[in-house]
């Protein structure tokens, strides 16, 4: 998530201190007690949507419904499911008419998925994403004020695409460059973990893994964590294997979206705890999962605190194993299980310096009217920019994706960029698109 954290949307001390109280609680109640306390936030939430937001208010009174027919979690049923399409469609009609009495803040967020969309998060959903993470860190030993360091793409683009690293004293964060990992670099990488002493390090999935395989070819053998959070896509049993080794720490798994609507996150007996005092999730078209284990679904997520733009029902793309029975962690947390999260999974580019790019799915919501970009390198010097133009696509836009794509994959690439129809997106057998197809594969 390309969010460029600003400390002033997140400088709520008191709602910070006050949820943080309430979440510190909600993870260890008795379940009924959870519920309800999902169900008091729901109600609230969908008044709100009935009575401020245009979509919602017009899809009620269609369906003739009132957010009285709506009581407890079953009865969402009755709502249809909202689509990414509907939302980027709908545009204003999904924020509040009162949204500024709740201090919205517009963030542009492709997520991972190559479609840019613009969102509004109010007060109350960036106190809780504060307070999300912190509880989360704090599962593996954080403090407020414990210095890390985290793998960022979207933070160097904006300023020294070449840095490797930069320490931001305000956030005692030492921000290393996901573009800048490869062999060659890794000693200057581990130089600057060793002047700032992280405590802990965050990044996506691919790219912890490919700087702990930069550092095992280095022979970098004295850089550890007390845990790694790996965020944004699958973390394969390999990947985690390769952190374990060279960092030495537990690696913490997550799984979430801007839309604020589901958070799941790994405690440090490894259970995928559902954040269910965050958002309500619900599990679409439920079947046997191949192994027959466990029960397999469509993630659907619905918010419990963004009254500036709620999101319900949101179809968030995934599908994500769960057990049919009640699970209990050896943690002692009540929030609810899951098995598997099957998210994104993306190829990876590779530079002709070497290098490898993890992150291009940041690009599409750095440039105007993007409906759809699909990334594809046919050879290790030749990279398509396939674009499914929206209506304020231009020429310049097109040039500045170009030049975003060079500053990621080097002078020596040859970008060449396409304007495609939505029919001539490449999708896999599956059925599922991604964002970046490469064809020139990493040596292990
Ligand atoms: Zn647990």
């Amino acid at each position: 998530m390309a969010i460029d954290f600003r400390i002033r949307n997140f400088f709520y001390p008191v709602g910070i201190y006050r949820l943080n109280r309430t979440l510190e609680k909600t993870q260890w109640l008795p379940r009924d007690e959870l519920l309800a306390y999902q169900e008091r936030r729901l109600t609230a939430i969908l008044d709100q949507a009935y009575n401020h937001v245009p979509y919602y208010r017009r899809l009620f009174k269609t369906l003739g419904l009132t957010p009285a027919d709506i009581r407890c979690v079953d009865d969402l049923k009755k709502l249809p499911l909202l689509s990414k399409d509907i939302v980027c469609k709908g545009g204003t009609d999904f924020i509040a008419d009162n949204a500024k009495r709740y201090d919205p803040v517009t963030y542009s967020t492709s997520g991972t998925s190559g479609v840019p969309m613009r969102i509004q998060l109010d007060k109350g959903a960036r106190i809780l994403e504060f307070v999300y993470y912190w509880r989360h860190w704090g599962w593996a030993g954080y403090r407020l004020g414990d210095r890390f360091a985290e793998l960022r793409t979207y933070f160097f683009l904006g300023r020294n695409s070449d840095a490797v690293s930069l320490w931001q004293p305000h956030l005692r964060g030492l921000m290393l460059n996901s573009n800048q990992v490869s062999f060659s670099r890794a000693k200057k990488m581990a130089e600057a973990i060793r002047r700032y002493r992280p405590k802990f390090l965050k990044g996506m999935a691919a790219t912890l893994y490919f700087l702990a395989l930069s550092f095992k070819q280095a022979g970098i053998t004295d850089i550890s964590f007390r845990a790694v959070f790996s965020t944004g896509e699958v973390l394969t049993p390999q990947y985690r294997a390769m952190m374990e080794q060279v960092f030495g720490c537990p690696v913490m798994d997550s799984y979430g979206h801007m839309e604020g609507a589901v958070a799941i996150s790994q405690c440090m007996e490894g259970g995928y705890h559902i954040n269910s005092d965050y958002g309500l999730l619900e599990f679409e078209n439920p079947q046997p999962s191949e192994d027959g284990t466990a029960m397999v679904g469509r993630a659907v997520g619905t918010s419990l605190y963004n009254f500036a733009m709620p999101f319900i029902r949101y179809d968030m793309g995934d599908d994500i194993e769960f057990f049919p029975e009640t699970e209990i962690c050896p943690c002692g947390r009540t929030l609810p299980l899951v098995k598997v999260i099957h998210g994104r999974r993306d190829d990876i580019i590779i530079t002709p310096d070497g290098r490898l790019v993890t992150n291009m799915f940041v690009l599409p919501e750095l440039v105007e009217g993007i409906r759809f970009a699909q990334f594809i390198q046919e050879s290790s010097t030749v990279l398509n920019v396939n674009v499914v133009p929206g209506e304020t696509w231009t020429e310049g836009e097109s040039e500045k994706l170009s030049c975003y794509v060079k500053k990621l994959t080097g002078k020596e690439m040859n970008v060449r960029m396409h304007q495609i129809t939505q029919n001539d997106i490449i999708t896999d057998a599956s059925g599922k698109t991604r964002t970046v197809i490469s064809y020139v594969k990493p040596r292990d």
